[in-house]
């Protein structure tokens, strides 16, 4: 059997179902004579038609299966072969299809005799609307041109559902083709705030009703007219890119502009518009494949680069929807974005005066956007499954980035409660705003010292916002994470030079590198371990290979020429580890000498006391160590065993539990017995009920996240510390569980801010 094993076979097709289309009549005659078409032009014994009906996929139109199928066959989700298309949303082409696992027979339909099956989803915006499928009596497996074919005629099938050409069909309003009621989709909070606005889709879609091309000469003139506006808006704009992350975006714009000069995605795409769809769709179709293989791929380098390539295509798709440039699609100004995963140069492309928050179907925590999103305080949702295939864009949407929730076309009584908490968090953030300039001071006079957690240039304005009297902990691994490749000397110097200035004389306490664990790298291969958190990271990492950690140490030492540096290491477990690191900053200093480089004024080198051993060592780092910081997040998974990033067991324990408070003072008064500088900051610090409790145990220097500063301000400004003191060694005296609510009920009696 031939099947159109080529462009032209396509073309016809399209060209057929556009006069079955303009030739009007009724739309069950038109679905009829479609199925018909399909068959003969695709020389199939059966093509049927189902179109899915709330949860269940419903034959409407068949050409060789029993007519007296149609609407009466009904296959529940996820049954039977046209259930599994429907489900992965992928092609299904099988030789022998009675005898795959999936099979479900439906005698009604006289299926019996056929072999060969080629089903293919009917997909419009993410959303599956239904099932096409072809079926020969001969075993066979399809040809690719025919399963390019058949999704084409798919794509075209979506797209006239989606905007109603069929009219009237019995049933049709059933088939889900815009979502219109209220939902509430639940994910994971990624950056903290509240936002309520207009859903802006990032990848958008082609315009309704421009699939098949009027005139394929003019649909390839304009798509290499949009090619060119891309390329050459990518040149543009690494030669005007002002290295706003320290070179960081414009690495990531030399890929894309690797990417784009591709001759083999211009191929692809031409080969869309000679087949006959308009060049948006051909862009569409060329996007479905990018994401499908995207979505097989485990492999992140791959995942990264399918989704660089995504994200072309929908520069493209911009680009011929008359919108210049990258992300300047115009926009409403209380946008939502909405996107299944986004890139940290894409985020910085449409820039926080754009954006009121962002939801994302997959991302991650610990991902880049992430931590962008984070430091330009633009709230962001995360892991938000089905996202893409329920929301339309100018929904309106409340995102709610405290709690990770999202809720889609949302109606006037859950906007208001929402607008009211909106006004709460503003009245606390200008009452935060009026406390930056007054020094933390406790009502019995004990001053405090709030610092900044840190990681890109970004946030060092919260410095000034916050009222932050340093930085306390800059992670200089973010700056390896959102890039493409790993940063030179120079971005690297960069960078830290760029933070000292804007710290001006605040003190900046730069950490080295702590990969490994939960950081990794997409262009360093890692080896997969059984424990990451337990495994080869951090200073492990930079004292076995020294190169890059030595690296580092001479950028910091360079930006630092002049000034104090304060640096230490993560994840020291021996003191004999911490004398090979700071060995290594003495070496760093001496080949700066030696090469006549101008030196810092001072250089404090520190370590982080997050392994347990470290702890119950601090008397020995005496006379080794310039000061120390606790890393709450890791001592305390090391302490109670159980894995941070798990929030099964991550909120299993307390840190304001007696054994863990017992042992942090110790570690407090260990450090202070030997003359060191101690300081927590881990996330705990930035909590007003934690930040009272460690000011209780002593400690007067906490770091926290720019969000943390104006809270345990106000809290410092309210209490005594004298009194907390006794009330907390009361409590640790009393009870050995956690002292939360009595620390809390406490609190509340006294009239402190928490
Ligand atoms: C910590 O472990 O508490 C810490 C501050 O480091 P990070 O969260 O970057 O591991
Ligand atoms: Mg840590």
């Amino acid at each position: 059997m031939a099947g159109p094993a080529n462009i032209g076979g396509s073309r016809i097709l399209l060209r057929k179902l556009r006069e079955i289309m303009e030739t009007g009549g009724e739309a069950q005659q038109r679905l009829d004579r479609l199925v018909a078409m399909i068959a003969s032009t695709m020389v199939a014994d059966v093509c049927s038609i189902y179109l899915t009906r709330g949860t269940v996929h419903e034959l409407f139109a068949t050409q060789g299966l029993d007519p007296a199928a149609v609407h009466r066959t009904r296959l529940k989700q996820g049954e039977g072969l046209v259930g599994l298309v429907a489900e992965s949303a992928q092609p299904l082409n099988i030789a022998d299809a009675p005898h795959h696992e999936r099979f479900a027979y439906r005698p009604e339909t006289g299926e019996d005799p056929y072999s060969s099956f080629l089903g293919v989803p009917i997909v419009r915006s993410e959303r599956t609307f239904g099932v096409l499928v072809v079926q020969n009596r001969v075993s066979r497996i399809y040809g690719e041109d025919e399963v390019e074919a058949l999704q084409t005629i798919a794509m075209v099938l979506a797209e006239m559902v989606a905007s109603r050409a069929f009219g009237d069909l019995s049933g049709l309003s059933e088939v889900e083709a815009r979502a219109s009621r209220p939902e509430l989709l639940l994910g994971r909070a990624f950056s903290d705030g509240l936002a309520i606005g207009t859903a802006v889709l990032h990848e958008p879609h082609a315009p309704l009703g421009r699939v098949i091309a009027d005139d394929p000469v003019e649909e390839e003139r304009r798509l290499e007219a949009a090619l060119a506006q891309v390329r050459n808006s990518l040149s543009h704009m690494i030669d005007g890119d002002p290295g706003r992350i320290s070179g960081v975006s414009r690495e990531v714009l030399e890929t894309f502009l690797m990417l784009a000069n591709d001759p083999g995605w211009e191929v692809k795409l031409k080969h869309g518009v000679r087949a006959g769809l308009s060049a948006d769709a051909a862009v569409e179709r060329v996007r479905g494949e990018h994401r499908a293989k995207f979505n097989a791929t485990r492999d992140p380098y791959l995942r990264e680069r399918m989704h660089d390539l995504e994200d072309l295509d929908n520069r493209l798709l911009r680009a011929l929807a008359g919108v210049d440039g990258a992300t300047s699609q115009a926009m409403p100004d209380d946008a939502i974005l909405i996107a299944r995963e986004l890139g940290p140069a894409e985020l910085l492309d449409y820039g926080a005066e754009r954006l009121k928050g962002v939801a994302l179907e997959d991302g991650s925590n610990t991902g880049h956007a992430a931590i962008v999103a984070r430091a330009l305080g633009i709230p962001m949702v995360g892991m938000l499954p089905g996202l893409l295939s329920r929301v339309e864009a100018g929904d309106a949407v409340v995102l709610d980035g405290e709690r990770g929730e999202l809720r889609l076309r949302a109606e006037g009584q859950v906007i208001s409660a929402y607008s009211q908490r909106l006004s709460l968090r503003s009245a606390r953030a200008a009452e935060f705003a009026r406390l930056k300039d007054i020094p933390p001071i406790t009502t019995d006079g004990q001053r405090m010292t709030l610092l900044l957690n840190a990681g890109l240039a970004l946030d060092v304005h919260h410095l000034d916002e916050a009222g932050a009297e340093g930085i306390g902990l800059f992670r200089t691994e973010f700056q390896f994470m959102v890039s493409e490749t790993l940063p030179r000397l120079e971005s690297q110097t960069l960078l830290y030079r760029d933070v000292l200035e804007a710290a001006g004389d605040r003190p900046v306490t730069f950490r080295t590198l702590d990969l490994g664990g939960d950081k990794v790298l997409p262009y360093v291969a890692a080896e997969r371990e059984e424990n990451p958190a337990l495994g080869w990271r951090a200073v492990r990492i930079g004292l076995d290979r020294p190169a890059l950690l030595r690296y580092q140490l001479r950028a910091l030492i360079s930006a630092a020429a002049g000034r104090t540096l304060r640096v230490m290491f993560p994840l020291v477990t021996t003191v004999q580890e911490f004398d090979a690191a700071r060995e290594l900053v003495d070496r760093e200093l001496e080949w700066g000498h030696r090469h006549g480089r101008s030196a810092p004024l001072k250089v404090e080198v520190g370590v982080m006391v997050e392994a347990p051993a470290l702890a119950w060592a601090v008397p020995d780092l005496k006379g080794r160590a310039d000061f120390l910081s606790i890393g709450t997040n890791d001592l305390m998974q090391y302490f109670f065993a159980a894995d941070r990033g798990n929030q099964r067991v991550s909120e299993r324990y307390d840190i304001l539990s007696p054994p863990a408070l017992r042992f942090l003072k110790r570690i407090r008064e260990d450090a202070e017995n030997a003359g060191l500088q101690i300081s927590i900051c881990g996330e705990a610090a930035g909590r007003p009920l934690e930040a009272l409790a460690f000011t209780a145990l002593g400690f007067r220097r906490l770091s926290m996240p720019a969000s943390g500063i104006g809270p345990v301000k106000r809290l410092i400004l309210s209490i005594s510390a004298g009194d907390a003191v006794s009330a907390v060694e009361d409590m640790l005296n009393e009870s050995p569980a956690s002292i939360r609510s009595e620390l809390t009920a406490f609190a509340v009696g006294r009239g402190y801010a928490l």
